[in-house]
Protein backbone atom coordinates (compact mmCIF):
# COMPACT_ATOMS: atom_id res chain seq x y z
CA UNK A 1 0.00 0.00 0.00
CA UNK A 2 1.20 3.51 -1.35
CA UNK A 3 0.38 5.71 1.79
CA UNK A 4 0.61 9.67 1.04
CA UNK A 5 1.23 12.10 3.97
CA UNK A 6 -0.80 15.70 2.80
CA UNK A 7 -0.66 18.50 5.32
CA UNK A 8 -2.33 22.06 4.83
CA UNK A 9 -5.03 23.68 6.86
CA UNK A 10 -8.23 21.44 7.13
CA UNK A 11 -12.03 22.24 6.48
CA UNK A 12 -14.91 19.79 5.89
CA UNK A 13 -18.71 20.55 7.18
CA UNK A 14 -20.17 17.92 9.19
CA UNK A 15 -23.98 19.47 8.49
CA UNK A 16 -25.34 22.79 7.00
CA UNK A 17 -24.69 26.00 8.83
CA UNK A 18 -27.14 27.99 9.73
CA UNK A 19 -25.48 30.88 10.12
CA UNK A 20 -22.18 32.66 9.70
CA UNK A 21 -21.43 31.97 13.17
CA UNK A 22 -22.30 28.01 13.22
CA UNK A 23 -18.66 27.13 13.78
CA UNK A 24 -20.17 23.63 14.74
CA UNK A 25 -21.38 22.82 11.33
CA UNK A 26 -17.49 22.73 10.35
CA UNK A 27 -14.16 21.28 10.84
CA UNK A 28 -11.33 23.33 10.61
CA UNK A 29 -7.73 22.31 11.67
CA UNK A 30 -5.30 25.21 10.95
CA UNK A 31 -2.51 22.77 11.28
CA UNK A 32 -4.14 19.60 9.81
CA UNK A 33 -2.88 16.41 7.81
CA UNK A 34 -4.52 14.06 6.38
CA UNK A 35 -3.14 9.98 6.22
CA UNK A 36 -3.94 8.95 2.01
CA UNK A 37 -3.98 4.75 2.13
CA UNK A 38 -5.25 2.94 -1.22
CA UNK A 39 -7.33 6.29 -2.08
CA UNK A 40 -8.91 6.50 0.92
CA UNK A 41 -8.66 8.98 3.91
CA UNK A 42 -7.17 7.21 6.71
CA UNK A 43 -7.06 9.54 9.60
CA UNK A 44 -7.76 12.91 9.67
CA UNK A 45 -6.79 15.72 12.70
CA UNK A 46 -3.94 17.83 13.52
CA UNK A 47 -0.46 17.35 11.38
CA UNK A 48 1.30 16.13 14.84
CA UNK A 49 -1.42 13.74 15.86
CA UNK A 50 -1.55 12.39 12.17
CA UNK A 51 2.22 12.40 11.56
CA UNK A 52 2.84 10.39 14.82
CA UNK A 53 0.44 7.38 13.62
CA UNK A 54 1.72 7.47 10.21
CA UNK A 55 4.35 5.05 8.91
CA UNK A 56 8.05 5.63 9.32
CA UNK A 57 9.41 7.52 5.87
CA UNK A 58 5.85 7.94 4.59
CA UNK A 59 5.99 10.44 1.53
CA UNK A 60 4.91 13.90 2.59
CA UNK A 61 3.43 16.55 0.54
CA UNK A 62 3.16 19.82 2.43
CA UNK A 63 0.13 22.36 0.89
CA UNK A 64 0.77 25.27 3.59
CA UNK A 65 -0.58 28.22 3.62
CA UNK A 66 -3.16 26.98 1.48
CA UNK A 67 -6.61 25.22 2.23
CA UNK A 68 -7.41 21.31 1.96
CA UNK A 69 -10.98 20.38 1.46
CA UNK A 70 -13.20 17.73 -0.11
CA UNK A 71 -13.28 18.03 -3.87
CA UNK A 72 -15.80 19.75 -5.33
CA UNK A 73 -19.32 18.43 -6.63
CA UNK A 74 -21.33 19.46 -9.45
CA UNK A 75 -24.52 18.02 -9.86
CA UNK A 76 -25.97 18.97 -13.09
CA UNK A 77 -24.10 19.33 -16.31
CA UNK A 78 -24.30 18.40 -19.95
CA UNK A 79 -20.85 16.82 -21.14
CA UNK A 80 -22.11 17.01 -24.91
CA UNK A 81 -22.17 20.90 -24.48
CA UNK A 82 -18.53 22.25 -24.21
CA UNK A 83 -19.02 23.84 -27.78
CA UNK A 84 -22.11 25.08 -26.88
CA UNK A 85 -21.11 27.35 -23.89
CA UNK A 86 -21.65 31.02 -24.99
CA UNK A 87 -24.31 30.73 -27.49
CA UNK A 88 -26.19 34.32 -28.13
CA UNK A 89 -29.90 33.36 -27.99
CA UNK A 90 -32.84 34.78 -26.35
CA UNK A 91 -34.35 31.82 -23.97
CA UNK A 92 -33.83 28.25 -23.31
CA UNK A 93 -35.96 26.95 -26.40
CA UNK A 94 -34.26 29.37 -29.18
CA UNK A 95 -31.11 28.21 -27.38
CA UNK A 96 -31.63 24.32 -27.59
CA UNK A 97 -33.09 24.61 -30.97
CA UNK A 98 -30.21 26.98 -32.77
CA UNK A 99 -27.40 26.21 -30.81
CA UNK A 100 -27.27 23.27 -28.56
CA UNK A 101 -29.49 20.04 -30.43
CA UNK A 102 -27.10 20.69 -33.61
CA UNK A 103 -24.14 20.47 -31.75
CA UNK A 104 -25.63 17.30 -29.33
CA UNK A 105 -25.95 15.35 -32.88
CA UNK A 106 -22.21 15.29 -33.76
CA UNK A 107 -21.95 13.01 -30.57
CA UNK A 108 -22.78 9.75 -32.58
CA UNK A 109 -19.41 10.01 -33.69
CA UNK A 110 -17.32 7.82 -31.17
CA UNK A 111 -13.90 10.00 -32.37
CA UNK A 112 -15.52 13.11 -31.28
CA UNK A 113 -17.16 12.07 -28.18
CA UNK A 114 -14.07 10.61 -26.91
CA UNK A 115 -12.20 13.49 -27.73
CA UNK A 116 -14.31 15.92 -25.73
CA UNK A 117 -14.81 13.54 -23.06
CA UNK A 118 -11.05 14.32 -22.62
CA UNK A 119 -11.43 17.79 -22.74
CA UNK A 120 -14.35 17.62 -20.35
CA UNK A 121 -12.22 15.55 -17.74
CA UNK A 122 -9.50 17.55 -17.99
CA UNK A 123 -11.55 20.67 -17.22
CA UNK A 124 -13.39 19.22 -13.92
CA UNK A 125 -9.20 18.55 -12.68
CA UNK A 126 -8.47 21.70 -13.51
CA UNK A 127 -11.50 23.61 -11.83
CA UNK A 128 -11.12 21.44 -8.48
CA UNK A 129 -14.39 19.25 -9.20
CA UNK A 130 -13.97 15.61 -8.81
CA UNK A 131 -18.14 14.70 -8.78
CA UNK A 132 -20.28 15.38 -11.78
CA UNK A 133 -23.60 14.43 -12.45
CA UNK A 134 -23.77 14.75 -16.36
CA UNK A 135 -26.40 14.06 -19.25
CA UNK A 136 -24.55 12.50 -22.09
CA UNK A 137 -26.25 13.27 -25.39
CA UNK A 138 -28.93 10.51 -26.90
CA UNK A 139 -26.05 8.62 -28.46
CA UNK A 140 -24.88 5.23 -26.58
CA UNK A 141 -21.76 6.33 -27.94
CA UNK A 142 -21.15 9.44 -26.11
CA UNK A 143 -22.18 7.49 -22.73
CA UNK A 144 -19.39 4.83 -23.38
CA UNK A 145 -16.86 7.70 -24.07
CA UNK A 146 -17.57 9.64 -20.82
CA UNK A 147 -17.72 6.75 -18.26
CA UNK A 148 -14.53 5.03 -20.68
CA UNK A 149 -12.69 8.75 -19.21
CA UNK A 150 -13.91 8.73 -15.74
CA UNK A 151 -12.68 4.91 -15.47
CA UNK A 152 -9.16 5.58 -16.89
CA UNK A 153 -8.90 8.49 -14.03
CA UNK A 154 -10.69 6.32 -11.47
CA UNK A 155 -13.12 9.42 -10.88
CA UNK A 156 -16.51 9.25 -9.03
CA UNK A 157 -18.91 10.18 -11.51
CA UNK A 158 -22.71 10.00 -12.80
CA UNK A 159 -24.00 9.88 -15.91
CA UNK A 160 -26.80 9.27 -18.30
CA UNK A 161 -28.06 8.57 -22.19
CA UNK A 162 -30.14 11.39 -22.55
CA UNK A 163 -33.68 9.30 -23.89
CA UNK A 164 -35.68 11.75 -26.25
CA UNK A 165 -37.87 10.88 -28.72
CA UNK A 166 -39.95 13.74 -30.28
CA UNK A 167 -39.47 17.47 -30.39
CA UNK A 168 -35.60 17.54 -31.41
CA UNK A 169 -33.62 17.02 -34.86
CA UNK A 170 -33.87 13.31 -36.21
CA UNK A 171 -29.94 13.14 -34.99
CA UNK A 172 -31.59 13.36 -31.48
CA UNK A 173 -34.14 10.94 -31.42
CA UNK A 174 -34.21 7.64 -30.15
CA UNK A 175 -37.43 5.59 -29.67
CA UNK A 176 -38.99 4.05 -26.88
CA UNK A 177 -37.96 0.53 -27.20
CA UNK A 178 -34.14 2.38 -28.50
CA UNK A 179 -33.95 4.44 -25.27
CA UNK A 180 -34.65 1.11 -23.02
CA UNK A 181 -32.38 -1.39 -24.11
CA UNK A 182 -29.62 1.66 -24.73
CA UNK A 183 -30.10 2.76 -20.63
CA UNK A 184 -30.06 -1.08 -20.05
CA UNK A 185 -26.95 -1.55 -22.31
CA UNK A 186 -25.13 1.75 -20.40
CA UNK A 187 -26.22 0.29 -16.90
CA UNK A 188 -24.92 -3.42 -17.92
CA UNK A 189 -21.61 -1.94 -19.38
CA UNK A 190 -20.57 0.63 -16.69
CA UNK A 191 -22.86 1.08 -13.58
CA UNK A 192 -20.55 -0.16 -10.97
CA UNK A 193 -17.77 0.00 -13.01
CA UNK A 194 -14.29 1.55 -11.23
CA UNK A 195 -16.34 4.82 -9.32
CA UNK A 196 -19.42 5.30 -11.89
CA UNK A 197 -22.75 5.62 -11.45
CA UNK A 198 -25.39 5.32 -14.50
CA UNK A 199 -28.39 7.79 -14.10
CA UNK A 200 -31.94 7.47 -15.65
CA UNK A 201 -31.91 10.47 -18.03
CA UNK A 202 -34.75 11.44 -19.79
CA UNK A 203 -34.08 15.10 -21.01
CA UNK A 204 -37.43 16.99 -19.89
CA UNK A 205 -41.34 15.85 -20.71
CA UNK A 206 -40.64 18.18 -24.15
CA UNK A 207 -38.28 15.53 -25.64
CA UNK A 208 -40.39 12.20 -24.42
CA UNK A 209 -43.38 11.09 -25.79
CA UNK A 210 -45.94 9.30 -23.14
CA UNK A 211 -44.67 5.73 -24.27
CA UNK A 212 -41.18 7.08 -23.71
CA UNK A 213 -42.09 8.21 -20.06
CA UNK A 214 -43.41 4.51 -18.98
CA UNK A 215 -39.90 3.43 -20.90
CA UNK A 216 -38.64 5.53 -17.85
CA UNK A 217 -40.75 4.51 -15.22
CA UNK A 218 -40.16 0.95 -16.13
CA UNK A 219 -36.31 1.42 -15.53
CA UNK A 220 -37.05 3.27 -12.22
CA UNK A 221 -38.96 0.29 -10.81
CA UNK A 222 -36.38 -1.92 -12.12
CA UNK A 223 -33.18 -0.14 -10.78
CA UNK A 224 -34.85 1.46 -8.02
CA UNK A 225 -31.12 2.56 -6.72
CA UNK A 226 -29.99 4.11 -9.65
CA UNK A 227 -30.23 7.74 -9.73
CA UNK A 228 -32.92 9.85 -12.28
CA UNK A 229 -32.28 13.03 -14.08
CA UNK A 230 -34.37 15.61 -15.68
CA UNK A 231 -35.48 19.31 -15.92
CA UNK A 232 -38.10 20.87 -14.47
CA UNK A 233 -39.89 24.18 -14.36
CA UNK A 234 -37.12 26.09 -15.90
CA UNK A 235 -38.90 28.66 -18.39
CA UNK A 236 -42.08 29.71 -18.34
CA UNK A 237 -42.97 29.22 -22.34
CA UNK A 238 -41.00 25.47 -21.58
CA UNK A 239 -43.67 25.08 -18.51
CA UNK A 240 -46.72 26.11 -20.88
CA UNK A 241 -45.64 23.86 -24.03
CA UNK A 242 -45.13 20.91 -21.22
CA UNK A 243 -48.66 21.55 -19.94
CA UNK A 244 -50.21 21.51 -23.60
CA UNK A 245 -48.25 18.32 -24.20
CA UNK A 246 -49.36 16.25 -21.32
CA UNK A 247 -53.08 18.18 -20.46
CA UNK A 248 -54.27 15.33 -17.89
CA UNK A 249 -51.23 16.26 -15.64
CA UNK A 250 -52.34 18.90 -12.81
CA UNK A 251 -49.04 20.82 -13.47
CA UNK A 252 -45.46 20.43 -14.79
CA UNK A 253 -44.02 18.28 -11.55
CA UNK A 254 -46.88 15.77 -12.12
CA UNK A 255 -46.08 14.55 -15.49
CA UNK A 256 -43.22 12.72 -13.81
CA UNK A 257 -45.11 12.01 -10.92
CA UNK A 258 -47.90 10.46 -13.04
CA UNK A 259 -44.59 8.51 -14.59
CA UNK A 260 -42.84 7.52 -10.89
CA UNK A 261 -40.01 9.94 -11.65
CA UNK A 262 -40.08 11.62 -8.04
CA UNK A 263 -38.06 10.26 -5.41
CA UNK A 264 -35.11 10.31 -3.13
CA UNK A 265 -32.37 10.06 -5.93
CA UNK A 266 -34.01 11.71 -8.65
CA UNK A 267 -32.56 15.49 -9.70
CA UNK A 268 -34.45 17.94 -11.18
CA UNK A 269 -32.98 20.78 -12.99
CA UNK A 270 -33.91 24.44 -12.25
CA UNK A 271 -37.33 24.04 -10.09
CA UNK A 272 -37.21 27.89 -10.61
CA UNK A 273 -41.28 28.32 -10.81
CA UNK A 274 -42.82 25.37 -8.46
CA UNK A 275 -46.45 26.45 -7.46
CA UNK A 276 -46.13 25.49 -3.93
CA UNK A 277 -48.44 21.97 -4.98
CA UNK A 278 -45.48 21.21 -6.81
CA UNK A 279 -42.81 22.33 -3.78
CA UNK A 280 -44.66 20.24 -1.28
CA UNK A 281 -44.93 17.03 -3.94
CA UNK A 282 -41.00 17.46 -4.26
CA UNK A 283 -40.36 17.75 -0.17
CA UNK A 284 -42.83 14.12 0.34
CA UNK A 285 -40.90 12.54 -2.20
CA UNK A 286 -37.55 14.20 -1.41
CA UNK A 287 -36.89 14.89 -4.94
CA UNK A 288 -33.66 17.37 -5.19
CA UNK A 289 -34.50 20.52 -6.84
CA UNK A 290 -31.09 21.39 -8.87
CA UNK A 291 -29.74 25.13 -8.41
CA UNK A 292 -28.01 26.18 -11.34
CA UNK A 293 -27.35 29.76 -11.03
CA UNK A 294 -25.12 30.84 -13.73
CA UNK A 295 -27.39 29.32 -16.45
CA UNK A 296 -30.27 30.39 -15.06
CA UNK A 297 -28.95 34.40 -15.15
CA UNK A 298 -27.72 33.56 -18.84
CA UNK A 299 -30.66 32.36 -20.60
CA UNK A 300 -33.01 35.18 -18.30
CA UNK A 301 -34.87 31.71 -17.11
CA UNK A 302 -35.79 33.17 -13.13
CA UNK A 303 -34.62 33.35 -9.80
CA UNK A 304 -33.99 30.62 -8.20
CA UNK A 305 -36.00 30.83 -4.47
CA UNK A 306 -33.75 28.87 -2.79
CA UNK A 307 -35.17 29.85 0.53
CA UNK A 308 -38.49 29.80 0.07
CA UNK A 309 -37.37 26.19 -0.89
CA UNK A 310 -35.48 25.37 2.23
CA UNK A 311 -37.37 27.09 4.75
CA UNK A 312 -41.22 26.11 3.86
CA UNK A 313 -42.86 23.87 6.35
CA UNK A 314 -42.08 20.89 3.93
CA UNK A 315 -38.76 21.86 2.92
CA UNK A 316 -37.38 20.96 -0.13
CA UNK A 317 -33.70 19.31 -0.84
CA UNK A 318 -31.51 21.94 -2.96
CA UNK A 319 -28.10 21.09 -4.93
CA UNK A 320 -26.02 23.39 -6.82
CA UNK A 321 -24.40 23.35 -10.60
CA UNK A 322 -22.62 24.77 -13.02
CA UNK A 323 -25.41 23.43 -15.63
CA UNK A 324 -22.67 23.82 -18.42
CA UNK A 325 -23.22 24.59 -21.41
CA UNK A 326 -26.67 27.03 -20.74
CA UNK A 327 -23.95 27.57 -17.38
CA UNK A 328 -20.97 30.24 -18.25
CA UNK A 329 -18.72 28.84 -16.24
CA UNK A 330 -16.80 25.23 -14.65
CA UNK A 331 -15.87 26.80 -11.53
CA UNK A 332 -18.40 26.02 -8.73
CA UNK A 333 -16.48 29.17 -7.03
CA UNK A 334 -18.06 31.22 -9.81
CA UNK A 335 -21.29 29.13 -9.33
CA UNK A 336 -21.58 29.80 -5.80
CA UNK A 337 -20.36 33.56 -6.82
CA UNK A 338 -23.61 33.91 -8.70
CA UNK A 339 -25.73 32.04 -6.30
CA UNK A 340 -25.31 34.85 -3.69
CA UNK A 341 -25.61 37.72 -6.61
CA UNK A 342 -29.37 35.55 -6.77
CA UNK A 343 -29.80 35.55 -3.27
CA UNK A 344 -29.04 38.93 -3.07
CA UNK A 345 -31.76 40.04 -5.60
CA UNK A 346 -34.02 38.09 -3.32
CA UNK A 347 -33.17 40.16 -0.31
CA UNK A 348 -31.89 36.88 0.95
CA UNK A 349 -28.26 35.95 2.09
CA UNK A 350 -26.27 32.96 1.24
CA UNK A 351 -23.15 32.85 3.92
CA UNK A 352 -19.79 31.62 2.78
CA UNK A 353 -20.00 28.51 5.04
CA UNK A 354 -23.27 27.51 3.47
CA UNK A 355 -21.87 28.47 -0.32
CA UNK A 356 -18.96 26.06 0.71
CA UNK A 357 -21.24 23.05 2.35
CA UNK A 358 -23.11 22.92 -0.76
CA UNK A 359 -20.22 22.36 -3.22
CA UNK A 360 -18.77 19.72 -1.19
CA UNK A 361 -20.91 17.68 1.29
CA UNK A 362 -24.37 19.21 0.67
CA UNK A 363 -24.04 18.18 -2.71
CA UNK A 364 -22.76 15.25 -1.68
CA UNK A 365 -26.33 14.60 0.27
CA UNK A 366 -28.15 15.47 -2.58
CA UNK A 367 -26.83 12.53 -4.62
CA UNK A 368 -26.88 10.26 -1.42
CA UNK A 369 -22.90 10.14 -1.84
CA UNK A 370 -22.13 11.10 1.45
CA UNK A 371 -20.45 7.77 2.58
CA UNK A 372 -18.32 8.34 -0.01
CA UNK A 373 -17.14 11.94 -1.50
CA UNK A 374 -18.00 15.28 -0.02
CA UNK A 375 -16.57 15.57 3.53
CA UNK A 376 -12.41 14.60 5.05
CA UNK A 377 -13.98 11.68 7.20
CA UNK A 378 -11.72 8.98 7.88
CA UNK A 379 -13.33 5.62 5.44
CA UNK A 380 -13.95 8.23 2.85
CA UNK A 381 -12.50 8.71 -0.43
CA UNK A 382 -9.65 10.88 -1.23
CA UNK A 383 -10.92 13.45 -3.29
CA UNK A 384 -9.94 16.62 -2.19
CA UNK A 385 -8.96 20.20 -2.98
CA UNK A 386 -6.77 22.53 -2.29
CA UNK A 387 -7.42 26.21 -2.36
CA UNK A 388 -5.19 29.28 -2.69
CA UNK A 389 -6.80 32.44 -1.74
CA UNK A 390 -3.70 34.97 -2.87
CA UNK A 391 -3.83 33.12 -6.61
CA UNK A 392 -4.00 36.19 -8.74
CA UNK A 393 -2.02 39.57 -8.25
CA UNK A 394 -5.93 41.55 -7.12
CA UNK A 395 -6.26 38.23 -4.70
CA UNK A 396 -3.41 38.33 -2.85
CA UNK A 397 -3.90 42.26 -2.37
CA UNK A 398 -7.45 41.71 -1.19
CA UNK A 399 -5.79 38.43 1.11
CA UNK A 400 -3.56 40.98 3.40
CA UNK A 401 -6.63 42.32 4.86
CA UNK A 402 -8.17 38.81 5.15
CA UNK A 403 -8.47 37.87 9.18
CA UNK A 404 -11.22 34.87 9.48
CA UNK A 405 -11.98 31.93 7.72
CA UNK A 406 -15.28 33.50 6.40
CA UNK A 407 -13.37 35.93 4.69
CA UNK A 408 -11.13 33.94 3.24
CA UNK A 409 -13.74 31.71 1.43
CA UNK A 410 -15.54 34.67 1.04
CA UNK A 411 -12.67 35.86 -0.76
CA UNK A 412 -12.72 32.86 -2.57
CA UNK A 413 -15.60 32.49 -4.34
CA UNK A 414 -15.85 36.13 -5.46
CA UNK A 415 -12.71 36.55 -6.98
CA UNK A 416 -11.67 33.04 -7.55
CA UNK A 417 -11.88 31.14 -10.45
CA UNK A 418 -9.87 27.55 -11.67
CA UNK A 419 -6.27 29.56 -11.17
CA UNK A 420 -7.25 29.58 -6.71
CA UNK A 421 -7.16 25.88 -7.61
CA UNK A 422 -3.36 24.60 -6.67
CA UNK A 423 -4.07 20.95 -6.64
CA UNK A 424 -6.87 18.14 -7.44
CA UNK A 425 -6.80 14.79 -5.57
CA UNK A 426 -8.44 12.09 -7.36
CA UNK A 427 -8.56 8.75 -5.36
CA UNK A 428 -5.36 10.21 -3.21
CA UNK A 429 -3.86 10.91 -6.81
CA UNK A 430 -2.35 14.72 -7.33
CA UNK A 431 -4.34 15.06 -11.11
CA UNK A 432 -4.36 18.51 -11.61
CA UNK A 433 -0.36 18.96 -12.03
CA UNK A 434 -0.18 15.47 -14.02
CA UNK A 435 -2.79 17.02 -16.39
CA UNK A 436 -1.28 16.43 -19.72
CA UNK A 437 1.65 14.41 -18.46
CA UNK A 438 0.64 10.71 -19.52
ZN1 LIG B 1 -29.48 21.14 -18.01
Amino acid sequence: MTSTLIRGRLLSFNRAPQTIDDSAAYFYESDGALLIGDGVIKTSGPYGVVKAAAPDGITEIDHRPHLIMPGFIDTHLHFPQMQVMASYAANLLEWLNTYTFPEECRFVETAHAERIAVHFFDEMIRQGTTTATAYCSVHKASADAFFAESLKRNMCMVGGKVMMDRNAPQGLLDTPDMSYDETRAVIADWHGKGRNHVAITPRFAITSTPEQMEVAKSLVSEFPDLHVQTHLSENRDEITFTCELYPEAKDYTDVYARYGLLGPKSLFGHCIHLSDREADAMSETGSVAVFCPTSNLFLGSGLFPLRALTRRQKPVRVSVASDIGGGTSYSMLKTLDEAYKILQLQGERLNPFDSFYLMTRGNAEALSLVERIGTLEPGTDADLTVLNMAATPAMALRAEVVNSLADELFLLQTMGDDRAIVETYVAGRPAKSSLGAD
